[in-house]
């Protein structure tokens, strides 16, 4: 009983190793089929893949602008490199970063940039800025040594002969009405200011012939108070900049000052204008020359030709006089040479 029992079991273990024998022979049968099925079928995507006609992926929009440095484009022959611009979908962030960059730059390019106005005193400089509209700030430093030499006080010019100022401010241009203006502006001070220039914005605009560009130019340059000037250059370098949309002056000014603490708003107007004479004319801007040129989302919007552009240069930039017969000592030192008297040049 005992063997036969025994025999049974071993017959039974052999038929369970042999089916589990069988049943993993099965498996490794299949696997091999799937993995040659796998192979087969990535061999012929590959393959189509391959065999498909190769689609043209799109070419990025690259715009080629001048070296990282403006200084090296302005000194010579820097290659042209090849960045992507900027703005379109730009940040508040990456856009005051970008501004107040582009201030740093043009402060290291112009580090003794200053009112082009000759003026020893609020008088003379209020005076020289009604007399500006129209005409350049070297004209009106060619003229105005004259008149004040003539009526030093607003007194004397509230007192003078219109007739005899127009004489003098002939060559500036609409001379009538700039007589009218500053004779007027003169009684104004001699009438309601005891004959000093006031130092606030609201007295200021209150002047005949001051407006708020005028008045920014006054307290920021003879007050030493903090003053966005908007004048044409400014208004088209900080659009090309795309620093604002804005139009109109006041909201230019809003808009700009936003993005900049109230001490740098002055020196940021001189930076912004000198460049606006220098470098980034209405005309031809010397994009080739030009050393924001990689954070200018406006770059190619002039010359780009580092030669041509070098040419189109003007005042220091150019190797030319700049606009003030008097120009403050950190000019000369840098190098920059005085504007001739009129007539002379
Ligand atoms: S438009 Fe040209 S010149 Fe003007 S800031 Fe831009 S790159 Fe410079």
């Amino acid at each position: 009983m005992q063997a036969a029992s025994a025999k049974k079991a071993a017959s039974a273990k052999k038929a369970a190793s042999a089916k589990k024998a069988a049943s993993a022979k099965k498996a490794a049968s299949m696997k091999k089929a799937a993995s040659e099925k796998k192979t087969a079928s990535a061999k012929k995507a590959a393959s189509a893949k391959k065999a498909a006609p190769a689609k043209k992926a799109p070419a990025a929009k690259k715009v080629t602008v001048a070296p990282k440095k403006a200084t090296a484009r302005l000194k010579g022959t820097a290659p042209a490199r090849t960045v992507v611009h900027p703005p379109s979908g730009e940040s508040r962030t990456a856009l005051v970063r970008r501004a107040r960059r582009i201030n740093r730059e043009l402060a290291e390019v112009y580090p003794y940039a200053h009112p082009e106005l000759d003026f020893a005193n609020p008088f003379q400089l209020v005076v020289a800025t009604v007399l500006s509209a129209q005409t350049t700030d070297l004209r009106v430093n060619q003229t105005t040594p004259a008149l004040f030499a003539k009526y030093p006080t607003p007194e004397d010019l509230a007192a003078a002969n219109p007739e005899e100022v127009e004489e003098i401010l002939r060559p500036c241009g609409f001379f009538r009405a700039k007589t009218k203006s500053v004779i007027g502006l003169s009684k104004a001070l001699a009438e309601n200011f005891g004959g000093e220039v006031p130092g606030r914005l609201e007295d200021l605009v209150k002047l005949p012939g001051v407006g708020r560009k005028t008045a920014f130019v006054v307290l920021g340059n003879a007050f030493g108070r903090p003053g966005i000037t908007v004048d044409t250059h400014f208004q088209r370098l900080v659009r090309r900049w795309q620093w604002t949309a804005e139009t109109d002056p006041d909201k230019i000014e809003a808009a700009v000052g936003a993005l900049f603490p109230k001490s740098d708003w002055t020196d940021l107007s001189h930076h912004v204008i000198w460049h606006g004479r220098r470098i980034c004319h209405a005309r031809k801007p010397a994009c080739g020359a030009c050393p924001i040129a990689p954070l200018c989302p406006a770059y190619g919007e002039g010359e780009t030709d580092p030669e041509k552009a070098k040419k189109l240069l003007k005042y220091e930039k150019g190797g030319f006089p700049g606009q003030r017969l008097n120009p403050p000592q950190a000019y000369l030192d840098a190098g920059g040479k005085p504007a001739p008297p009129l007539g002379a040049g």
